[in-house]
């Protein structure tokens, strides 16, 4: 199994539009974040967690001519903006399955009607396939899923576990019971927005405490704010075993 981090920022991205802050003007190449998601190969299958408003550069930038499913987190923008940019998969796979709560669905229905319309649809608009999923493992084909339920404030938020990878974002609360579901982990990805709390995101403190907690092998840090500092600065601050993802960055399972 093979997993990319095709943007590791936080809603804005970085850098932010016409910020002037420190980062954001960073010539560093990890300092430019893309919204989040990562790109899951398996078995000549490739899957992606989210699809926010960069996901056609992120699709450029890995010269993806394949799609097999989409994994929603939840409905926010910064992880679902760039559905209509499937086209391209559609045009040559068919309608593309994606996977997701009942809520994050009606919500995605409302916002793209055009691609969930079956009478009349517009000539060139894309399909999906609807997979609504619940709080139980399931099956792409044949690769077991299990889902993580968090809180990011009062929005309930799937996290997924692939074997002994799994992947967090958006996250402010996880119950004990979630909590269970994360051991013997290779891998764990969890969100760190920035140091200062926030309402809905795991801050660094709260990050580093849930992984101290989960105790993975390895640790990455996703939904980065300009406001955390340089990636190279913040690397060097974080304990072994925990490192701050990056765009483009290739972990191989
Ligand atoms: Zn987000």
């Amino acid at each position: 199994m093979k997993v990319i981090f095709l943007g590791t920022g936080t809603s804005q991205g970085i850098p932010v539009i016409g910020s002037t802050h420190p980062v954001c003007l960073s010539a560093d190449k990890k300092d430019k974040r893309l919204r989040v998601s990562v790109m899951i190969k398996h078995n000549d299958r490739v899957y992606v967690i989210d699809c926010g408003p960069d996901f056609r550069q992120q699709m450029l930038n890995q010269n993806a001519s394949q799609l097999d499913a989409i994994l929603f987190t939840h409905e926010h923008a910064d992880h679902t903006a760039g559905l209509d940019d499937i086209r391209p998969f559609f045009f040559k796979q068919g309608d593309i399955p994606v996977y997701a709560h009942k809520r994050v669905l009606k919500s995605l229905r409302k916002r793209f009607d055009y691609i969930f319309e079956t009478e009349n649809k517009y000539p060139g608009a894309p399909s999906v396939e609807e997979n609504i999923i619940t709080n139980a493992p399931f099956f792409i084909e044949n690769f077991k899923v299990t889902p993580i339920n968090g809180m990011h404030n009062i929005l309930q938020v799937f996290g997924f576990r692939f074997k002994d990878f799994a992947y967090l974002t958006d996250m402010k609360t996880v119950a004990e019971k979630e909590i269970e579901k994360l051991q013997n982990l290779d891998v764990l990805v969890v969100n760190a927005l920035r140091e200062k709390e926030h309402l809905s995101h795991f801050n660094l403190e709260e990050a580093l405490a849930f992984i101290d907690k989960v105790k993975p092998k390895k640790a990455y840090l996703t939904h980065i704010s300009h406001w955390l500092g340089f990636h190279e600065e913040v690397q060097k601050k974080l304990p072994e075993n925990v490192y701050l993802a990056y765009d483009g960055l290739t972990l191989n399972l």
